[in-house]
Protein backbone atom coordinates (compact mmCIF):
# COMPACT_ATOMS: atom_id res chain seq x y z
CA UNK A 1 0.00 0.00 0.00
CA UNK A 2 2.73 2.61 0.65
CA UNK A 3 4.44 2.12 -2.76
CA UNK A 4 1.28 2.14 -4.33
CA UNK A 5 0.28 4.78 -7.11
CA UNK A 6 -2.04 7.37 -5.15
CA UNK A 7 -4.73 8.50 -8.17
CA UNK A 8 -6.69 11.90 -7.04
CA UNK A 9 -9.81 13.45 -8.18
CA UNK A 10 -10.06 15.79 -11.20
CA UNK A 11 -11.98 19.03 -9.97
CA UNK A 12 -12.26 22.16 -12.07
CA UNK A 13 -9.17 21.22 -13.83
CA UNK A 14 -7.02 20.39 -10.67
CA UNK A 15 -5.73 16.86 -9.91
CA UNK A 16 -6.70 16.60 -6.42
CA UNK A 17 -7.68 14.14 -2.98
CA UNK A 18 -10.51 13.93 -1.35
CA UNK A 19 -11.53 16.08 1.44
CA UNK A 20 -11.48 13.41 3.67
CA UNK A 21 -8.07 12.15 2.55
CA UNK A 22 -9.42 8.48 2.49
CA UNK A 23 -8.45 5.87 -0.12
CA UNK A 24 -9.30 2.53 -1.46
CA UNK A 25 -7.35 0.23 -3.62
CA UNK A 26 -7.98 -1.48 -7.30
CA UNK A 27 -6.29 -5.14 -7.68
CA UNK A 28 -6.30 -7.23 -10.50
CA UNK A 29 -8.90 -9.44 -9.95
CA UNK A 30 -6.41 -12.30 -11.77
CA UNK A 31 -3.92 -12.24 -9.19
CA UNK A 32 -5.29 -9.86 -6.32
CA UNK A 33 -1.75 -10.11 -4.77
CA UNK A 34 -1.14 -7.06 -7.89
CA UNK A 35 -1.92 -3.39 -6.58
CA UNK A 36 -2.31 -1.15 -9.16
CA UNK A 37 -2.91 1.90 -7.18
CA UNK A 38 -5.18 3.41 -5.33
CA UNK A 39 -7.94 5.93 -5.64
CA UNK A 40 -10.05 8.98 -3.56
CA UNK A 41 -12.81 7.69 -1.39
CA UNK A 42 -14.70 10.82 -1.66
CA UNK A 43 -18.00 12.29 0.02
CA UNK A 44 -20.80 14.43 -0.70
CA UNK A 45 -18.52 17.66 -0.18
CA UNK A 46 -15.97 16.10 -3.21
CA UNK A 47 -19.20 15.69 -5.32
CA UNK A 48 -20.37 18.92 -4.25
CA UNK A 49 -17.33 20.58 -5.09
CA UNK A 50 -17.35 18.90 -8.77
CA UNK A 51 -21.06 19.70 -9.57
CA UNK A 52 -20.11 23.42 -8.42
CA UNK A 53 -17.23 23.24 -11.11
CA UNK A 54 -18.79 22.06 -13.73
CA UNK A 55 -21.93 24.14 -13.39
CA UNK A 56 -19.75 27.52 -13.47
CA UNK A 57 -17.66 25.75 -16.55
CA UNK A 58 -21.37 25.08 -18.11
CA UNK A 59 -21.69 28.83 -18.98
CA UNK A 60 -18.70 28.82 -21.37
CA UNK A 61 -18.67 25.38 -22.72
CA UNK A 62 -22.34 25.66 -23.69
CA UNK A 63 -21.41 28.25 -25.84
CA UNK A 64 -18.74 26.85 -27.75
CA UNK A 65 -20.45 26.15 -30.81
CA UNK A 66 -20.94 22.44 -31.48
CA UNK A 67 -18.74 21.73 -34.51
CA UNK A 68 -15.58 22.94 -32.16
CA UNK A 69 -16.57 21.05 -29.27
CA UNK A 70 -16.72 17.78 -31.76
CA UNK A 71 -13.36 18.85 -33.20
CA UNK A 72 -12.19 18.82 -29.66
CA UNK A 73 -13.51 15.36 -29.67
CA UNK A 74 -12.07 14.30 -32.78
CA UNK A 75 -8.66 15.13 -30.93
CA UNK A 76 -9.49 12.89 -28.15
CA UNK A 77 -9.87 10.06 -30.62
CA UNK A 78 -6.66 10.61 -32.00
CA UNK A 79 -5.06 10.71 -28.57
CA UNK A 80 -7.03 7.07 -27.90
CA UNK A 81 -5.70 5.69 -30.77
CA UNK A 82 -2.31 6.54 -29.88
CA UNK A 83 -2.43 5.52 -26.31
CA UNK A 84 -4.97 2.42 -27.79
CA UNK A 85 -2.30 -0.27 -26.15
CA UNK A 86 -1.34 1.90 -23.14
CA UNK A 87 -5.00 1.59 -21.60
CA UNK A 88 -5.99 -1.69 -23.09
CA UNK A 89 -3.30 -3.50 -20.75
CA UNK A 90 -4.22 -1.73 -17.68
CA UNK A 91 -7.63 -2.58 -18.01
CA UNK A 92 -6.98 -6.05 -18.48
CA UNK A 93 -4.98 -5.59 -15.15
CA UNK A 94 -7.48 -3.91 -13.25
CA UNK A 95 -11.01 -5.64 -14.85
CA UNK A 96 -9.49 -9.45 -16.04
CA UNK A 97 -11.00 -9.36 -19.51
CA UNK A 98 -8.04 -10.39 -22.24
CA UNK A 99 -6.17 -8.24 -23.91
CA UNK A 100 -7.83 -8.70 -27.42
CA UNK A 101 -11.28 -7.32 -25.61
CA UNK A 102 -9.72 -4.52 -23.89
CA UNK A 103 -8.16 -3.52 -27.05
CA UNK A 104 -11.90 -3.32 -28.14
CA UNK A 105 -13.29 -1.75 -24.99
CA UNK A 106 -10.73 1.27 -26.15
CA UNK A 107 -11.11 1.03 -29.86
CA UNK A 108 -14.88 1.55 -28.72
CA UNK A 109 -14.52 4.63 -27.02
CA UNK A 110 -11.89 5.59 -30.09
CA UNK A 111 -15.13 5.18 -32.24
CA UNK A 112 -17.63 7.08 -30.44
CA UNK A 113 -15.12 10.01 -29.84
CA UNK A 114 -15.19 10.39 -33.81
CA UNK A 115 -18.69 9.92 -34.73
CA UNK A 116 -19.93 12.20 -31.75
CA UNK A 117 -17.05 14.91 -33.53
CA UNK A 118 -19.24 14.23 -36.55
CA UNK A 119 -22.09 14.97 -34.84
CA UNK A 120 -21.00 18.43 -33.79
CA UNK A 121 -21.80 19.54 -37.07
CA UNK A 122 -25.09 17.25 -37.14
CA UNK A 123 -27.59 18.14 -34.60
CA UNK A 124 -30.55 18.87 -37.06
CA UNK A 125 -33.17 20.72 -36.42
CA UNK A 126 -36.78 21.15 -38.19
CA UNK A 127 -38.17 24.23 -39.81
CA UNK A 128 -42.04 24.29 -41.00
CA UNK A 129 -44.10 26.40 -42.69
CA UNK A 130 -46.55 28.71 -39.87
CA UNK A 131 -50.15 28.63 -40.38
CA UNK A 132 -50.17 32.17 -39.84
CA UNK A 133 -48.22 34.39 -42.69
CA UNK A 134 -44.72 36.28 -42.19
CA UNK A 135 -44.42 33.68 -38.76
CA UNK A 136 -41.19 31.48 -39.16
CA UNK A 137 -40.96 28.35 -37.00
CA UNK A 138 -37.69 25.83 -36.25
CA UNK A 139 -37.09 23.13 -33.42
CA UNK A 140 -33.57 23.31 -31.55
CA UNK A 141 -31.56 21.06 -29.53
CA UNK A 142 -30.65 22.89 -26.47
CA UNK A 143 -27.93 21.08 -23.74
CA UNK A 144 -29.34 19.84 -20.21
CA UNK A 145 -26.43 21.42 -18.10
CA UNK A 146 -24.46 19.27 -15.66
CA UNK A 147 -25.10 15.57 -16.18
CA UNK A 148 -23.91 12.56 -13.81
CA UNK A 149 -22.11 10.19 -14.90
CA UNK A 150 -22.39 6.75 -12.77
CA UNK A 151 -20.63 3.64 -14.78
CA UNK A 152 -20.27 -0.18 -14.75
CA UNK A 153 -16.78 -2.15 -14.69
CA UNK A 154 -17.38 -4.41 -17.42
CA UNK A 155 -16.97 -2.14 -19.98
CA UNK A 156 -14.17 0.57 -18.11
CA UNK A 157 -13.62 2.76 -20.55
CA UNK A 158 -16.47 1.92 -23.88
CA UNK A 159 -19.30 2.82 -21.29
CA UNK A 160 -18.19 5.77 -20.06
CA UNK A 161 -17.64 7.27 -23.62
CA UNK A 162 -21.06 6.28 -25.01
CA UNK A 163 -22.02 8.66 -22.02
CA UNK A 164 -19.31 11.79 -22.07
CA UNK A 165 -18.97 12.60 -25.91
CA UNK A 166 -22.57 12.87 -26.33
CA UNK A 167 -22.88 14.88 -23.12
CA UNK A 168 -19.94 17.03 -24.44
CA UNK A 169 -20.96 17.61 -28.18
CA UNK A 170 -24.37 18.43 -26.97
CA UNK A 171 -22.57 21.13 -25.03
CA UNK A 172 -23.31 19.47 -21.25
CA UNK A 173 -20.80 19.53 -18.60
CA UNK A 174 -20.32 16.52 -16.30
CA UNK A 175 -19.27 14.83 -12.95
CA UNK A 176 -18.20 11.03 -13.62
CA UNK A 177 -18.37 8.83 -11.16
CA UNK A 178 -16.73 5.45 -12.26
CA UNK A 179 -17.34 1.52 -11.20
CA UNK A 180 -14.88 1.21 -8.23
CA UNK A 181 -12.99 -2.14 -9.61
CA UNK A 182 -12.28 0.20 -12.32
CA UNK A 183 -11.42 3.56 -11.92
CA UNK A 184 -7.86 3.35 -13.89
CA UNK A 185 -9.11 2.99 -17.02
CA UNK A 186 -11.91 5.52 -16.38
CA UNK A 187 -8.66 7.94 -15.17
CA UNK A 188 -7.20 7.24 -18.21
CA UNK A 189 -10.15 8.57 -20.37
CA UNK A 190 -9.94 11.79 -18.11
CA UNK A 191 -5.89 12.28 -18.42
CA UNK A 192 -6.56 12.17 -22.56
CA UNK A 193 -9.32 14.26 -22.12
CA UNK A 194 -7.25 17.21 -19.67
CA UNK A 195 -4.38 16.18 -22.75
CA UNK A 196 -6.24 17.60 -25.36
CA UNK A 197 -7.33 20.38 -23.88
CA UNK A 198 -10.86 20.36 -22.74
CA UNK A 199 -11.89 23.35 -20.66
CA UNK A 200 -11.38 22.78 -16.90
CA UNK A 201 -14.58 22.16 -14.78
CA UNK A 202 -16.10 20.68 -18.38
CA UNK A 203 -14.92 16.97 -16.87
CA UNK A 204 -14.88 16.18 -13.07
CA UNK A 205 -13.77 13.26 -12.03
CA UNK A 206 -14.97 11.52 -8.56
CA UNK A 207 -14.41 8.65 -7.29
CA UNK A 208 -15.79 6.52 -4.43
CA UNK A 209 -18.63 3.90 -3.80
CA UNK A 210 -21.84 4.44 -5.15
CA UNK A 211 -23.84 5.10 -1.99
CA UNK A 212 -20.88 8.04 -1.08
CA UNK A 213 -20.72 9.42 -4.68
CA UNK A 214 -23.80 8.52 -6.24
CA UNK A 215 -26.51 9.58 -4.09
CA UNK A 216 -25.15 12.91 -3.97
CA UNK A 217 -25.03 13.49 -7.68
CA UNK A 218 -28.38 12.11 -7.60
CA UNK A 219 -29.87 14.23 -5.06
CA UNK A 220 -28.30 17.55 -6.40
CA UNK A 221 -30.83 19.79 -8.04
CA UNK A 222 -27.80 21.15 -9.77
CA UNK A 223 -27.71 17.73 -11.51
CA UNK A 224 -29.88 17.63 -14.26
CA UNK A 225 -29.68 14.69 -16.13
CA UNK A 226 -28.50 11.18 -14.63
CA UNK A 227 -26.98 8.58 -16.86
CA UNK A 228 -26.53 5.24 -14.92
CA UNK A 229 -25.49 2.10 -16.56
CA UNK A 230 -25.58 -0.91 -14.30
CA UNK A 231 -27.68 -3.75 -12.24
CA UNK A 232 -31.60 -3.21 -12.73
CA UNK A 233 -31.83 -2.72 -8.73
CA UNK A 234 -29.44 0.18 -8.75
CA UNK A 235 -30.92 1.18 -11.33
CA UNK A 236 -34.48 1.56 -8.97
CA UNK A 237 -32.66 3.47 -6.67
CA UNK A 238 -31.42 5.83 -8.97
CA UNK A 239 -34.86 6.53 -10.62
CA UNK A 240 -36.49 6.55 -7.01
CA UNK A 241 -34.34 9.07 -5.51
CA UNK A 242 -33.98 11.21 -9.01
CA UNK A 243 -38.16 11.15 -8.79
CA UNK A 244 -38.92 13.63 -6.85
CA UNK A 245 -37.00 16.39 -8.44
CA UNK A 246 -38.07 15.11 -11.94
CA UNK A 247 -34.67 14.60 -12.74
CA UNK A 248 -33.93 13.23 -16.04
CA UNK A 249 -32.27 10.00 -15.45
CA UNK A 250 -31.14 7.72 -18.22
CA UNK A 251 -31.34 3.88 -17.49
CA UNK A 252 -29.04 1.01 -18.85
CA UNK A 253 -29.79 -2.17 -17.18
CA UNK A 254 -29.45 -5.89 -17.02
CA UNK A 255 -30.03 -8.57 -19.42
CA UNK A 256 -31.18 -11.86 -19.76
CA UNK A 257 -30.02 -12.45 -23.57
CA UNK A 258 -31.02 -15.73 -25.58
CA UNK A 259 -29.54 -17.25 -28.70
CA UNK A 260 -32.54 -19.29 -30.60
CA UNK A 261 -30.85 -22.06 -32.69
CA UNK A 262 -33.26 -23.17 -35.04
CA UNK A 263 -32.87 -26.69 -36.49
CA UNK A 264 -31.56 -25.65 -40.08
CA UNK A 265 -28.77 -23.88 -38.59
CA UNK A 266 -25.18 -23.47 -39.31
CA UNK A 267 -24.97 -25.69 -36.26
CA UNK A 268 -20.53 -25.32 -35.70
CA UNK A 269 -21.42 -21.30 -36.72
CA UNK A 270 -24.08 -21.36 -33.84
CA UNK A 271 -21.57 -22.89 -31.41
CA UNK A 272 -18.84 -20.45 -32.23
CA UNK A 273 -21.47 -17.36 -31.47
CA UNK A 274 -22.74 -19.63 -27.84
CA UNK A 275 -19.16 -19.64 -27.09
CA UNK A 276 -18.23 -15.83 -27.76
CA UNK A 277 -21.42 -14.52 -26.36
CA UNK A 278 -21.62 -16.86 -23.20
CA UNK A 279 -17.71 -17.21 -22.03
CA UNK A 280 -16.48 -13.99 -24.03
CA UNK A 281 -15.83 -11.21 -20.81
CA UNK A 282 -16.28 -14.38 -18.43
CA UNK A 283 -19.84 -14.09 -19.44
CA UNK A 284 -20.09 -10.40 -17.36
CA UNK A 285 -21.72 -8.34 -20.21
CA UNK A 286 -24.60 -7.22 -20.22
CA UNK A 287 -25.50 -8.66 -23.75
CA UNK A 288 -23.65 -12.06 -22.83
CA UNK A 289 -26.13 -14.95 -24.21
CA UNK A 290 -26.74 -16.57 -21.06
CA UNK A 291 -29.54 -18.74 -23.16
CA UNK A 292 -28.92 -20.81 -25.98
CA UNK A 293 -32.35 -22.28 -27.11
CA UNK A 294 -31.93 -25.16 -29.01
CA UNK A 295 -34.76 -26.92 -31.29
CA UNK A 296 -35.16 -30.71 -30.15
CA UNK A 297 -33.93 -31.89 -33.65
CA UNK A 298 -30.54 -30.40 -33.25
CA UNK A 299 -30.11 -30.44 -29.46
CA UNK A 300 -28.19 -33.23 -28.85
CA UNK A 301 -25.96 -32.43 -31.16
CA UNK A 302 -25.30 -28.83 -30.42
CA UNK A 303 -24.82 -29.64 -26.68
CA UNK A 304 -22.22 -32.42 -27.65
CA UNK A 305 -20.20 -30.10 -29.70
CA UNK A 306 -20.73 -26.80 -27.17
CA UNK A 307 -19.55 -28.59 -24.14
CA UNK A 308 -16.56 -29.81 -25.51
CA UNK A 309 -15.90 -26.40 -26.85
CA UNK A 310 -16.32 -24.85 -23.26
CA UNK A 311 -14.39 -27.47 -21.86
CA UNK A 312 -11.30 -26.67 -24.25
CA UNK A 313 -11.06 -23.05 -23.19
CA UNK A 314 -8.02 -21.54 -21.91
CA UNK A 315 -8.44 -20.06 -18.40
CA UNK A 316 -6.20 -17.63 -16.98
CA UNK A 317 -4.45 -14.12 -16.63
CA UNK A 318 -5.98 -11.78 -19.70
CA UNK A 319 -2.67 -10.59 -20.54
CA UNK A 320 -1.57 -14.13 -21.97
CA UNK A 321 -2.25 -13.83 -25.49
CA UNK A 322 -3.68 -17.70 -25.37
CA UNK A 323 -6.27 -17.00 -22.46
CA UNK A 324 -9.31 -17.03 -24.26
CA UNK A 325 -11.04 -16.30 -20.46
CA UNK A 326 -10.40 -14.46 -17.50
CA UNK A 327 -11.71 -14.26 -13.97
CA UNK A 328 -14.70 -12.50 -12.50
CA UNK A 329 -14.28 -8.78 -11.78
CA UNK A 330 -14.29 -10.14 -7.74
CA UNK A 331 -14.56 -12.24 -4.84
CA UNK A 332 -18.70 -10.89 -4.62
CA UNK A 333 -19.58 -11.56 -8.20
CA UNK A 334 -17.34 -15.11 -8.24
CA UNK A 335 -19.62 -15.90 -5.14
CA UNK A 336 -23.03 -14.55 -7.18
CA UNK A 337 -21.77 -17.45 -9.83
CA UNK A 338 -21.17 -20.19 -7.18
CA UNK A 339 -24.59 -19.69 -5.89
CA UNK A 340 -26.22 -19.82 -8.72
CA UNK A 341 -24.25 -23.00 -10.30
CA UNK A 342 -25.61 -24.55 -6.85
CA UNK A 343 -29.42 -23.46 -7.66
CA UNK A 344 -28.85 -24.60 -11.24
CA UNK A 345 -27.70 -28.16 -9.98
CA UNK A 346 -30.74 -28.74 -7.85
CA UNK A 347 -32.95 -27.16 -11.17
CA UNK A 348 -31.05 -28.84 -14.24
CA UNK A 349 -28.32 -31.01 -15.57
CA UNK A 350 -24.31 -29.73 -14.86
CA UNK A 351 -23.13 -30.77 -18.30
CA UNK A 352 -19.57 -29.44 -17.76
CA UNK A 353 -17.87 -27.34 -14.99
CA UNK A 354 -19.22 -25.87 -12.40
CA UNK A 355 -16.58 -25.20 -9.91
CA UNK A 356 -14.55 -22.22 -8.41
CA UNK A 357 -10.66 -22.90 -10.11
CA UNK A 358 -8.17 -23.23 -7.03
CA UNK A 359 -5.27 -24.87 -8.48
CA UNK A 360 -1.82 -23.30 -8.80
CA UNK A 361 -1.78 -19.41 -9.95
CA UNK A 362 -5.54 -19.62 -10.28
CA UNK A 363 -5.87 -19.49 -6.36
CA UNK A 364 -5.10 -16.13 -6.62
CA UNK A 365 -7.54 -15.03 -8.71
CA UNK A 366 -11.17 -14.86 -9.06
CA UNK A 367 -11.21 -18.02 -11.68
CA UNK A 368 -14.36 -20.18 -12.35
CA UNK A 369 -14.94 -22.92 -14.84
CA UNK A 370 -17.15 -22.39 -18.07
CA UNK A 371 -20.41 -23.92 -16.77
CA UNK A 372 -23.24 -25.32 -19.07
CA UNK A 373 -26.83 -26.75 -17.55
CA UNK A 374 -28.87 -28.44 -19.55
CA UNK A 375 -32.30 -29.60 -20.11
CA UNK A 376 -33.07 -26.23 -18.61
CA UNK A 377 -37.13 -25.21 -18.16
CA UNK A 378 -37.47 -21.55 -19.31
CA UNK A 379 -38.90 -20.83 -16.35
CA UNK A 380 -36.42 -22.02 -13.94
CA UNK A 381 -34.05 -19.40 -11.62
CA UNK A 382 -30.96 -20.11 -13.99
CA UNK A 383 -32.44 -19.07 -17.01
CA UNK A 384 -34.57 -16.41 -15.69
CA UNK A 385 -31.92 -14.16 -13.33
CA UNK A 386 -28.87 -12.52 -14.68
CA UNK A 387 -25.86 -14.51 -13.25
CA UNK A 388 -23.18 -12.23 -14.65
CA UNK A 389 -20.40 -15.14 -15.11
CA UNK A 390 -19.94 -17.98 -17.01
CA UNK A 391 -23.04 -20.12 -16.87
CA UNK A 392 -25.16 -21.31 -19.86
CA UNK A 393 -28.06 -22.60 -20.06
CA UNK A 394 -29.35 -24.82 -22.89
CA UNK A 395 -33.58 -24.82 -22.85
CA UNK A 396 -34.88 -26.92 -25.69
CA UNK A 397 -37.45 -25.91 -27.96
CA UNK A 398 -40.14 -27.41 -30.29
CA UNK A 399 -40.34 -24.94 -32.79
CA UNK A 400 -39.17 -20.66 -33.62
CA UNK A 401 -42.53 -19.46 -31.85
CA UNK A 402 -41.82 -21.16 -28.73
CA UNK A 403 -38.44 -19.81 -28.95
CA UNK A 404 -39.62 -16.83 -29.23
CA UNK A 405 -42.19 -17.00 -26.65
CA UNK A 406 -38.91 -18.27 -24.18
CA UNK A 407 -36.81 -15.06 -25.40
CA UNK A 408 -39.31 -12.91 -24.67
CA UNK A 409 -40.22 -14.20 -21.42
CA UNK A 410 -38.06 -12.65 -18.90
CA UNK A 411 -37.93 -9.69 -17.19
CA UNK A 412 -35.14 -8.16 -19.49
CA UNK A 413 -35.43 -7.02 -23.39
CA UNK A 414 -31.36 -6.51 -24.12
CA UNK A 415 -30.73 -8.82 -26.82
CA UNK A 416 -31.12 -11.49 -28.72
CA UNK A 417 -30.06 -13.94 -31.91
CA UNK A 418 -31.60 -16.84 -34.05
CA UNK A 419 -29.48 -18.67 -36.36
CA UNK A 420 -31.47 -20.14 -39.30
CA UNK A 421 -30.92 -20.73 -42.63
CA UNK A 422 -34.67 -19.70 -43.54
CA UNK A 423 -35.18 -15.92 -44.11
CA UNK A 424 -38.89 -16.25 -43.16
CA UNK A 425 -38.14 -17.45 -39.86
CA UNK A 426 -35.24 -14.87 -39.33
CA UNK A 427 -37.74 -11.86 -39.87
CA UNK A 428 -40.65 -13.49 -38.14
CA UNK A 429 -37.85 -13.62 -35.20
CA UNK A 430 -36.54 -9.76 -35.94
CA UNK A 431 -40.52 -8.70 -35.54
CA UNK A 432 -41.40 -10.60 -32.87
CA UNK A 433 -38.46 -10.64 -30.33
CA UNK A 434 -39.11 -8.03 -27.73
CA UNK A 435 -35.94 -6.87 -27.43
CA UNK A 436 -33.46 -3.73 -28.16
CA UNK A 437 -31.22 -4.76 -30.05
CA UNK A 438 -31.30 -8.05 -32.49
CA UNK A 439 -28.98 -10.15 -34.44
CA UNK A 440 -29.42 -12.88 -36.95
CA UNK A 441 -26.87 -15.65 -37.43
CA UNK A 442 -24.52 -13.84 -35.10
CA UNK A 443 -23.90 -13.71 -31.01
CA UNK A 444 -25.80 -11.30 -29.16
CA UNK A 445 -22.99 -9.19 -28.83
CA UNK A 446 -21.42 -6.81 -31.49
CA UNK A 447 -22.98 -3.60 -31.43
CA UNK A 448 -21.62 -0.54 -32.98
CA UNK A 449 -21.58 2.73 -31.75
CA UNK A 450 -23.75 4.24 -34.85
CA UNK A 451 -26.75 2.37 -34.29
CA UNK A 452 -28.78 2.58 -30.93
CA UNK A 453 -27.93 0.44 -28.19
CA UNK A 454 -30.55 -0.25 -25.05
CA UNK A 455 -33.02 -2.66 -23.75
CA UNK A 456 -36.85 -3.29 -23.15
CA UNK A 457 -38.74 -3.81 -19.91
CA UNK A 458 -36.57 -3.73 -17.06
CA UNK A 459 -33.19 -3.13 -19.21
CA UNK A 460 -34.06 0.12 -19.83
CA UNK A 461 -36.11 2.84 -19.44
CA UNK A 462 -36.85 3.95 -22.95
CA UNK A 463 -33.63 5.39 -23.59
CA UNK A 464 -31.21 4.44 -25.85
CA UNK A 465 -27.61 4.97 -25.78
CA UNK A 466 -25.25 5.37 -29.04
CA UNK A 467 -26.20 6.36 -32.28
CA UNK A 468 -28.72 9.76 -32.51
CA UNK A 469 -30.28 8.47 -30.19
CA UNK A 470 -28.31 9.72 -27.39
CA UNK A 471 -28.34 12.89 -29.07
CA UNK A 472 -31.89 13.05 -27.38
CA UNK A 473 -30.57 11.77 -23.96
CA UNK A 474 -27.93 14.65 -23.29
CA UNK A 475 -30.48 17.59 -24.97
CA UNK A 476 -33.87 18.78 -24.92
CA UNK A 477 -35.73 20.02 -27.69
CA UNK A 478 -36.74 24.32 -27.86
CA UNK A 479 -39.29 25.28 -30.34
CA UNK A 480 -39.18 28.32 -31.71
CA UNK A 481 -41.52 30.95 -33.86
CA UNK A 482 -40.35 34.02 -34.87
CA UNK A 483 -43.04 36.05 -35.79
CA UNK A 484 -42.00 38.95 -38.58
CA UNK A 485 -45.66 40.58 -38.98
CA UNK A 486 -45.20 43.54 -36.89
CA UNK A 487 -48.80 42.85 -35.65
CA UNK A 488 -50.46 40.66 -32.60
CA UNK A 489 -51.08 37.21 -34.93
CA UNK A 490 -52.82 34.23 -32.70
CA UNK A 491 -52.47 30.55 -33.59
CA UNK A 492 -55.47 28.62 -34.05
CA UNK A 493 -57.73 31.66 -34.06
CA UNK A 494 -56.60 33.72 -36.31
CA UNK A 495 -58.79 33.40 -39.52
CA UNK A 496 -56.62 34.17 -42.21
CA UNK A 497 -58.26 32.81 -44.95
CA UNK A 498 -59.73 35.19 -47.74
P1 LIG B 1 -23.89 -1.92 -10.25
O1 LIG B 1 -23.51 -2.63 -9.02
O2 LIG B 1 -25.32 -1.56 -10.42
O3 LIG B 1 -22.97 -0.59 -10.28
C1 LIG B 1 -23.01 0.31 -11.36
C2 LIG B 1 -22.56 1.67 -10.88
O4 LIG B 1 -23.48 2.15 -9.90
C3 LIG B 1 -21.20 1.66 -10.20
O5 LIG B 1 -20.51 2.85 -10.48
C4 LIG B 1 -21.57 1.60 -8.73
O6 LIG B 1 -20.59 2.13 -7.86
C5 LIG B 1 -22.79 2.48 -8.71
N1 LIG B 1 -23.65 2.24 -7.57
C6 LIG B 1 -23.78 1.12 -6.84
N2 LIG B 1 -24.70 1.31 -5.86
C7 LIG B 1 -25.15 2.58 -5.99
C8 LIG B 1 -26.09 3.36 -5.28
N3 LIG B 1 -26.78 2.88 -4.26
N4 LIG B 1 -26.29 4.62 -5.68
C9 LIG B 1 -25.62 5.12 -6.72
N5 LIG B 1 -24.71 4.43 -7.44
C10 LIG B 1 -24.48 3.17 -7.08
O7 LIG B 1 -23.48 -2.70 -11.57
P2 LIG B 1 -22.07 -3.36 -11.93
O8 LIG B 1 -21.90 -4.56 -11.07
O9 LIG B 1 -21.04 -2.32 -11.93
O10 LIG B 1 -22.31 -3.80 -13.45
C11 LIG B 1 -22.96 -4.97 -13.80
C12 LIG B 1 -24.40 -4.68 -14.21
O11 LIG B 1 -24.41 -3.68 -15.22
C13 LIG B 1 -25.09 -5.88 -14.82
O12 LIG B 1 -26.39 -5.96 -14.34
C14 LIG B 1 -25.09 -5.58 -16.32
O13 LIG B 1 -26.10 -6.20 -17.05
C15 LIG B 1 -25.25 -4.10 -16.29
N6 LIG B 1 -24.80 -3.50 -17.54
C16 LIG B 1 -25.75 -3.02 -18.40
C17 LIG B 1 -25.37 -2.49 -19.62
C18 LIG B 1 -26.40 -1.94 -20.57
O14 LIG B 1 -26.03 -1.17 -21.45
N7 LIG B 1 -27.67 -2.32 -20.46
C19 LIG B 1 -24.02 -2.44 -19.97
C20 LIG B 1 -23.08 -2.95 -19.07
C21 LIG B 1 -23.48 -3.46 -17.86
P3 LIG B 1 -19.53 1.16 -7.13
O15 LIG B 1 -18.75 0.52 -8.20
O16 LIG B 1 -18.76 2.12 -6.31
O17 LIG B 1 -20.34 0.19 -6.33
Amino acid sequence: MADAKVYKNFINGEWVDSVAKKTFENRNPADTRELLGVFQASNEEDVKRAIDAAKEAYKKWRLVPAPKRGEMLFRLGETLVRRKEDFARPMTQEMGKVLKETRGDVQEAIDMSYYMAGEGRRQFGETTPSELPNKFMMSVRMPLGVCAMITPWNFPMAIPSWKLMPALVCGNTVVFKPASYTPLSAYNLVKACEEVGIPKGVVNFVTGSGGAVGIPLMKSDDVKLVTFTGSTAVGRTVSEVCAPSFKHTHLEMGGKNAIMVMDDAKIDLAIEGAVWGGFGTTGQRCTAASRVIVHKKVVKEFTDKFVARAKALKIGNGLDPAVEMGPSISEDQLNTVMEYVEIGKKEAKLLCGGNRMTSGDYKHGYFHEPTIFGDVDPQMRIAQEEIFGPVVSIIPCDSLEQAIDINNGTIYGLSASVYTQDVNKAFQAMRDSYTGIFYVNASTIGAEVHLPFGGTNHTGNGHREAGTAALDVFSEWKAIYVDFSGKLQKAQIDDIMP
